[in-house]
């Protein structure tokens, strides 16, 4: 007889585990008993010891013991039932909001408890409040757990304690009755010299308290170096898949039809550099196939993505279909749309703009003219996908500054594409680069092109980095500037406050340097303004007649004005790396030297002065992009609107970045050599929960 193996057995195999819950672990990917062992701990409670009250620290976990010496409700701002606890070491006071009159009774005086929670120092020395708790027979040491305790995420419904406990009968049955198998073929697993799994799994349910910090404990890493590597492994495998099934989809073919492209470059005032020419080789290559073209254009700001954009725009539009181009902000639609109307007017193609701020007759006749085909190309904000957009024939996708949009919305656009049975093709562009572990990760299945140079004779920014106190000569600077008939931006900071007091303090600082500096013509842009408000601005400080832009980090992305040469970043140590890059990036457009003056108030945080300065040692984007994720971490790097592409239970791009090379490389083995490894390494590691991998 075969054993049953633990991927096949349901949840309902462990006792009290009935249809209900059954459904309800089902509802967060959980059906097999394998489901319940990898479903894997997010963090530990160490209640294997028990401390003196005297000797609890404020703001820590603790679990402690003792007799209840008082026990009454006090009646005050909130009715509160307050216990104190004695270990004759000293007192703590437990302190509930809730309760009820049984949870009183319980607590009377000279209960034995034994309780877990986070400290405070109150009036009355140390405090907890809504500890967890349990009434014990005598103060020994007994039924003390030997391992940390593991915490689960959890879902609406289903109680840690009660997940807690079919996983701990989940974790019992890996025995020799139902081993847990091991998916990595043994020619692979011995060559990396990893721990088994079974190991590994114990480990990570049920650790040593010793292994807590798990890097100081060599076995425990081994053990979670090992479920990260598979889990790295099972994530590239899974976008490996989805990549070839995308691959079959048929997308419409657009090749260089009579000479188009060499006409475009023609009529352009500059040589493209040798990466955009490439850039636009590989797309041009990948547009002429039988199917969806999935790549992103990566290149640091200012090098010319616009016009790659273009020229594959061209090539589309040459073969009888439509493109749109997504951008992040309305600013930056109609800048390109400007750019692009400027490119293909003359080739008598119709060139649109569709954002919010476009109503009534003219957006009528916009959707009527995307509809019908007339307007071939069509720039825009997500307004490009809303339910009123049916395009006539769309045949390829271009996002700009990828990275400010959530997957669900590049889906959107796509899915305006399918009534023709075709896929559009897709190209993905971003001026912040991806770091290579999120390259080998969580972007492993698109392509790349990568604009490693910036146009000829651009003078890198010179960038220093100045307290506030010396406000005074910066604001000299852009009098001397402004009065050479130079521009510059002065950028106001205010994190994490509302979009009012953003504009206002833009406001407040406008009318102060338009006072200090006379002579110097001062001009305002931020969020809340009307956007054509905005629009006229910028024309206005493209058309040099305002020479110092007050602005808010609204020109973040896209804002291209050549002739500015000089910004000032006002609170500059709150901003994080990639968007002071991309601020800095407004400036050494043009010829002329460009400076970029970051202000900041003193003390700065090690963290503020490492951002700081590596933006001052630096004008790579890439060098700063790895520096970015090594003090942020990848979470945060690739967004809260992005954590939909990936997010692991136990791999951590930073720890383990050492994996992702021999993850590609067992990816690549796997699918040559023991494809009967693939699918069950993906069930355990993703099973359901396989999304996005096509946007
Ligand atoms: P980004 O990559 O940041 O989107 P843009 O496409 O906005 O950069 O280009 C920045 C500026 O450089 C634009 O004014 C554009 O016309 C100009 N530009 C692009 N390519 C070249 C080139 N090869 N030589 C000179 N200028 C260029
Ligand atoms: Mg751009």
């Amino acid at each position: 007889m075969t054993r049953p193996r633990l991927c096949d057995l349901p949840t309902s195999y462990i006792k009290g585990v009935g249809p209900a819950l059954e459904k309800k672990l089902g509802s967060i990917g959980i059906h097999s008993i394998q489901d319940l062992c990898f479903h894997l701990p997010i963090r530990y409670e160490d209640k294997t010891t028990i401390s003196k009250i005297s000797e609890l620290q404020p703001n820590q976990k603790f679990q402690v013991q003792g007799e209840v010496t008082n026990c009454h409700i006090q009646f005050g701002r909130r009715r509160s039932l307050v216990c104190t606890l004695n270990d004759t070491s000293g007192h703590l006071t437990l302190r509930f909001f809730h309760f009820n009159a049984s949870q009183k009774a319980a607590l009377s005086v000279g209960t034995k408890v034994r309780c877990y929670g986070d400290i405070k120092f109150g009036r009355l020395g140390p405090e907890t409040y809504h500890p967890e708790y349990k009434i014990i027979k005598s103060l020994t040491h007994d039924g003390l757990s030997k391992t940390l305790t593991p915490i689960y995420p959890v879902t609406e419904g289903l109680q840690q304690s009660r997940l807690k406990a079919i996983i701990s009968h989940a974790v019992d049955l890996i025995n020799d009755a139902h081993p847990l198998e091991d998916f990595l073929p043994e020619k692979l697993s011995a060559a990396l010299g990893f721990a088994d799994v079974t190991g590994a799994i114990l480990q990570i349910h049920r650790p040593r308290p010793s292994s807590l910090a798990a890097d100081e404990n060599k076995d425990s890493a081994d053990g979670i170096k090992r479920l990260a590597f598979e889990e790295l492994l099972a994530h590239r495998m899974s976008m490996r898949q989805s990549r070839n099934e995308f691959n079959k989809q048929i997308a419409p073919q657009f090749p260089d039809q009579n000479s188009l492209l060499k006409n475009f470059f023609n009529s352009l005032p500059f040589q493209l550099t040798n990466s955009q020419t490439k850039a636009i080789s590989e797309i041009a290559h990948d547009l002429n196939r039988s199917h969806p073209m999935l790549r992103l254009l990566q290149g640091d700001v200012g090098s010319g993505k616009t016009v790659v954009a273009a020229a594959a725009s061209l090539l589309a539009i040459g073969a009888g279909f439509q493109v749109a181009l997504m951008a992040p902000t309305e600013l930056l639609a109609e800048q390109h749309n400007l750019a692009f109307e400027k490119w293909f007017g003359p080739s008598n193609i119709n060139v649109g703009c569709l954002t919010a701020k476009v109503k009534g007759q003219p957006r009528e006749k916009l959707l009527g003219a995307i509809s019908t085909g007339g307007c071939q190309f069509v720039s825009g904000t997500h307004a490009l996908f809303q339910e009123k957009v049916h395009y006539h024939r769309l045949g390829l996708i271009i996002v700009d500054e990828q990275h400010r949009f959530g997957v669900h919305q590049r889906l959107a656009l796509r899915n305006k594409a399918l009534s023709l049975k075709i896929s559009p093709h897709q190209l993905m562009m971003t001026a912040t680069p991806i770091p290579r572990t999120l390259a080998m990760s969580a972007y492993a299945n698109l392509d790349n092109s990568i604009i490693n140079e910036l146009p000829p004779g651009r003078i890198p920014v010179k960038t220093a980095v100045i307290p506030d106190a010396r406000r005074k000569e910066v604001i000299n600077r852009i009098d001397t500037a402004c009065t050479n008939n130079q521009q510059a931006y002065w950028v106001c900071t205010l994190i994490d406050e509302s979009d009012i007091l953003q504009a206002e303090a833009a406001e407040a600082t406008a009318t102060k340097l338009a006072t200090l500096l006379p002579n110097v013509k001062v001009g305002l842009l931020h969020g809340r303004m009307k956007p054509h408000e905005k629009i006229k601005i910028m024309e206005r400080f493209k058309a040099n007649n305002i020479d110092l832009l007050v602005a808010t980090t609204v020109i973040e992305v896209g804002v291209d004005v050549p002739n500015a040469s000089l910004m000032v970043i006002e609170n500059s140590e709150r901003l994080g790396l990639a968007q002071l890059h991309q601020l800095r990036g407004r400036v050494g457009r043009g010829a002329i030297d460009s400076y970029c003056l970051l202000l900041y108030r003193a003390p700065l945080s090690t963290n503020g002065s490492q951002r700081l300065a590596a933006l001052r040692a630096t004008n790579d984007g890439f060098v700063i992009a790895e520096k970015d994720l090594e003090l942020r971490g990848a979470g945060q790097v690739l967004g809260t609107q992005q954590t939909g592409i990936m997010s692991f239970r136990i791999a951590d791009l930073n720890r383990d970045a050492d994996l992702l090379e021999s993850a590609k490389k067992a990816e690549k083995a796997i699918f040559e050599d023991y494809p009967d490894s693939i699918q069950p390494l993906i069930d355990r590691w993703i099973g359901g929960k396989k999304d996005y991998a096509q946007v």
